[in-house]
């Protein structure tokens, strides 16, 4: 079909841009045009924006979308607008009078899309307006909001749960790009829509790079991948608590990189200023706790460290799939320790959640420590656990660049696990390793454990081996945090047959250099493209002529430069070169409005700084 008969493909192209649908698009647009419900999982940047917003501007009324955080509806409205796309939000940012205006435009038949957050949506005043007007659908975002198992629980979510009984002719979509099982069974009872359309897109994200290590410094191991792999890039450094987030944000400073802290215990204004100013602004470090990112869709966010542990494999997959929105190679980077372990079982112990949920949680945690572990391609290792099967040896991530070597370890499990058994099953590593490593420790000897039959029977081996070696034992399930807390570690039922040597263990050798090979050949990789894209020095000026002329536009609109055109847009222009208005409308991300809006001035600043010396089209 083309676009003239295909009214869905003809948006598609005169108001974004694009060419063609990605994925499941084509089929979540076209179930929701003839009246379905949907519940869509698809990763971060998959492009579930669309699945509602076409619909809603092909569908007679207004589309609703329900979204979290009022902060970020602005700067999706906007991005609508410089579409040419009829988009309002409404929040507590608008006075009484301007919301009455948006409301007047809804009613008037003025607005294809309407932004607001739940609580809003679920006011009688607001219920009761929205019945008297034709509605073209009811988008949730982030649905996974509704869960309790999931990690953003939001109680305003669980109100949802009325919307059938008030509009049950209207279509109701819930996005999310949380994957998990339990998850997905939670939104479709909460929210009613066991009748649903489920569209579950691959996960991969094949442009992210995974790399882990152990921690030993986390500061300097930061330092040193900000310096060799993201000079002046934008990217959020995720931290556990609010004091060490605002440690690592201070600390960046002084080292020279342009770096802001965010998290739930500064006052709101200035989050919201540090918000917009990693949004607005290019190459700022995002220092946060994980109150930030939701909601997020900037699109050049190059890189995601975590210095210490997520709370799990979901929690990981969600943060760092904000890296490389925009397709292009982003890395996801995490330090990890023993001392995370611990402090995530006490959360876990001490939170108010029943037997059960705890039950699960340890084994969430015991998952991610098994990924940080693993000796498999990671890729395939996360895909997995969200079950999807993927062949491994995905070429893009640390145990697939640099494979792990292995250790027959079966001597070296028998001395940790015996060393645990004789300490009587409830100290920490750090106890463990001295015993093993025969310290005279003050502590050690008034508990007299100089005595035991394993004192001092590990100095074959450092600390740091030592060390690791628990790790590994705690991953593979033949260790278990101690359940009364305090980070002492216990066997297991797996532990026996360990130590009557009826099963072998390999170990994984943890490089010397935990930023090993993976990180410059990825600097490479980015130079080398970079030297593709632009062979020609007189690209490289109209790049950067192209990026200040954006900057300004986006200065004086107060949008984030994306707004204006995304990188991979400007790219393609200093690609293209195009001469005349035709050209540059074919071009990736440019719209019939923009066309409009910006043609003649991004011609200008083709026709001034790209000596042409290829001309297309
Ligand atoms: P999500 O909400 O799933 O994380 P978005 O809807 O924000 O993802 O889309 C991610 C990016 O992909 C956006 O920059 C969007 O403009 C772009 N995009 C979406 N659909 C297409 C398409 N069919 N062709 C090209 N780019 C697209
Ligand atoms: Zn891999």
């Amino acid at each position: 079909m083309d676009a003239q008969v295909d009214p869905a493909l003809g948006l598609l192209k005169s108001t974004f841009g694009y060419d063609r649908f990605r994925g499941l698009q084509r089929a979540v647009i076209d179930h929701v045009l003839a009246g379905g419900d949907a519940l869509v999982l698809m990763p971060t940047g998959g492009g579930k924006s669309l699945c509602f917003q076409i619909p809603a501007m092909l569908r007679r009324g207004v589309g609703i979308v329900v979204s979290p955080l009022i902060a970020l509806m602005q700067d999706q409205v906007q991005a609508l607008r410089q579409n040419g796309v009829r988009a309002a939000f409404i929040n507590s940012t608008l006075d009484a009078s301007q919301s009455g205006q948006v409301l007047y435009q809804a009613r008037q038949g003025a607005l294809d899309l309407l932004y607001m957050a739940p609580e809003r949506l679920l006011l009688p005043h607001t219920l009761e307006f929205l019945k008297s007007i034709p509605l073209a659908l009811l988008a949730i975002d982030e649905v996974h909001c509704v869960s309790r198992w999931g990690h953003d629980f939001r109680p305003d979510y669980l109100g949802l749960s009325v919307l059938p009984e008030h509009f049950p002719e209207v279509p109701r979509l819930g996005l999310t790009a949380t994957a998990d099982e339990a998850t997905r069974r939670e939104i479709l009872e909460r929210l009613h829509l066991q009748n649903a359309r489920l569209f579950v897109a691959g996960f991969d994200r094949p442009n992210i790079r995974y790399r882990l290590a152990p921690k030993d410094n986390a500061h300097k191991q930061l330092a040193a991948f900000l310096k060799r792999d993201h000079p002046g890039d934008a990217g959020i450094v995720y931290r556990l608590s609010r004091r060490k987030t605002e440690q690592t944000a201070a600390w960046l400073v002084e080292q020279g990189f342009n770096a802001l802290p965010y998290h739930a215990g500064m006052d709101a204004g200035e989050r919201l200023r540090n918000q917009q100013r990693f949004l607005r602004e290019d190459g700022v470090i995002m220092v946060a706790t994980i109150a930030f990112g939701m909601g997020i869709d900037k699109p050049d966010v190059r890189f995601v460290a975590h210095l210490d542990l997520p709370k799990s494999l979901e929690a990981y997959y969600q943060e760092t799939g904000r890296a490389g929105r925009d397709g292009l190679p982003a890395n996801a980077f995490l330090t990890y320790g023993l001392e995370d372990v611990a402090f995530l079982g006490n959360l876990m112990r001490n939170s108010s959640a029943g037997e059960q949920h705890k039950r699960l949680e340890q084994l969430k945690l015991e998952a991610l420590l098994g990924f940080c572990e693993t000796t498999l391609c990671r890729r395939q290792v996360l895909l997995n656990y969200f079950g999807e099967a993927h062949p491994g040896q995905c070429g893009n991530c640390d145990t697939c660049l640099d494979p792990v070597e292995t250790w027959d370890g079966l001597v070296a499990a028998q001395k940790a696990l015996s060393c645990v058994f004789r300490t009587g099953q409830r100290f920490g590593v750090a106890h463990l390793v001295n015993v093993l490593l025969g310290k005279e420790e003050t502590r050690l000897l008034a508990l007299g454990h100089q005595r035991l039959s394993t004192y001092g029977i590990g100095q074959e081996l450092n600390e740091r081996q030592w060390r690791s070696i628990y790790r590994q034992l705690l991953a593979r399930g033949f260790l278990e945090p101690d359940p009364q807390g305090h980070g002492g570690l216990r066997l297991t039922e797996q532990s026996r047959p360990v130590l009557r040597g009826e099963q072998t263990v390999y170990f994984r050798h943890d490089p010397d250099n935990p930023l090993t090979d993976t990180s410059l050949r990825l600097t490479l990789e980015r130079k080398r493209r970079r030297e593709v894209a632009f062979d020609d020095p007189n690209d490289l000026d109209l790049w950067q002529a192209l990026r200040a002329w954006r900057l300004t536009q986006a200065r004086e609109l107060e949008v984030p430069p994306y707004v204006v055109f995304h990188d991979s847009t400007l790219r393609d222009v200093v690609l293209q070169k195009p001469s005349t208005l035709q050209a540059l409308g074919g071009l990736h991300g440019i719209g019939k409005r923009k066309l409009a809006t910006y043609g003649e001035a991004v011609l200008r600043v083709v026709r001034e700084h790209g000596a042409a010396t290829t001309t297309t089209v």
